[in-house]
């Protein structure tokens, strides 16, 4: 067993951001000169080229399949087949509503090692490893899969950073068994997002943390992330006691701050998971009153003091 086959996702036409993501997951798990592949299905997959033709790619397989859209008996029959011909150590898809309705079974039938909702995968002594979350995100299991030659991983997105464009590698075109699908996409219907947000694609955002003391002050964060124009976050205290929805968590079991250029963190202390959704934001602004607090080792701008004082100084000026 050798290569590593990433299944891109698309929808309507578009490629889905995680299929780059995947790609970046497929380097840290690559062996020596092993050859990562990227497979992506639909009724014209060839369109998807340019698009996955990124660094890390040495091949796109394009399956053609009858269906425009995600359905799972195709994917699962499409998929089983790229295995058998491939016979890859690893295959990695999203973490989505898409694999939720092929890979487990896919996993299942071929007796592949199987882990969902993968932040973090290794190979370790050529081993691999890959890491989720336990007991409702309260602690970080690590997974290895002894006896199984080959490993499916169900990455979740907004974790990794995309590669670079690159020239388009070899294209190899792959005739999977068509089947007759149980499944027809008949229309696509958006959901009312209510306070749901977008953190991975907000650009500037306020985060505020348990050093805003008590629920009644959350509104005059809100007002203020309203009035300079950024998107209210928080650290994981605050969402998991009810103060804002968990979509406005940012780090390690919420999400990451993917497109921020500006993070003001307010009375959050930097702990290790924080940092895992945010670290990477160019511009960081640190108020916090403990000088001492972890925050500051990442932040560019750092005021010791108050997050209220402050918050009113801000408040003032727009
Ligand atoms: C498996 C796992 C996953 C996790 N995932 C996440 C995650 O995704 N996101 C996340 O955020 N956490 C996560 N956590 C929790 C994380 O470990 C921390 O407990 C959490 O980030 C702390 O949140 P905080 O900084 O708001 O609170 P605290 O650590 O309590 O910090 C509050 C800060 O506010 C400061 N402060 C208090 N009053 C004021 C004031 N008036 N003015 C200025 N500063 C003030 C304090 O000095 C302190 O530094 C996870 C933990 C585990 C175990």
């Amino acid at each position: 067993m050798s290569g590593i086959v990433v299944i891109a996702e698309q929808r309507r036409g578009e490629l889905r951001p995680v299929s780059l993501e995947l790609v970046s997951t497929a380097q840290a798990l690559r062996r020596p000169g092993e050859e990562v592949s990227v497979a992506i299905l639909g009724k014209a997959p060839e369109s998807f080229v340019k698009a996955l033709s990124v660094v890390g790619v040495d091949e796109i397989v394009t399956v053609k399949v009858a269906s425009p859209e995600f359905d799972p008996d195709t994917f699962e029959s499409a998929v089983g087949a790229l295995i058998a011909a491939r016979t890859p150590d690893v295959i990695l898809t999203a973490h989505s509503v898409d694999s939720f309705g092929f890979a487990a079974a896919l996993a299942t039938r071929l007796g592949l090692g199987f882990a969902t909702d993968v932040f973090n995968a290794a190979r370790i002594d050529g081993e691999i490893v890959a890491t989720r979350g336990g007991y409702g995100q309260k602690v970080n299991v690590e997974m290895d899969f002894p006896g199984r030659s080959t490993v499916l991983l169900a990455i979740r997105g907004n974790v990794f950073k995309a590669p670079e464009q690159a020239p388009a590698p070899r294209v190899t075109a792959f005739d999977a068994p068509q089947v007759a699908s149980r499944a027809a996409a008949r229309e696509f219907i958006e959901l009312s997002a209510g306070d749901d947000v977008d953190m991975a694609a907000a650009e500037f955002i306020l985060a505020i943390g348990r050093g805003i003391g008590d629920e009644a002050k959350v509104p005059q964060f809100r007002e203020l992330a309203d009035a300079i124009g950024a998107t209210l976050g928080c650290s994981r205290p605050i969402a998991d006691a009810g103060w804002l929805p968990k979509s406005r968590q940012v780090g390690q079991s919420g999400k990451t701050a993917s497109a921020c250029k500006l993070y003001i963190a307010m009375g959050v202390s930097g702990a290790i998971q924080h940092l895992a959704g945010m670290k990477h934001v160019s511009t960081i602004v640190a108020v916090n009153s403990d000088a001492e607090a972890s925050i500051f080792g990442v932040a560019k701008y750092g005021i010791v003091g108050d997050i209220f004082e402050i918050a009113d100084e801000l408040r003032r000026l727009f």
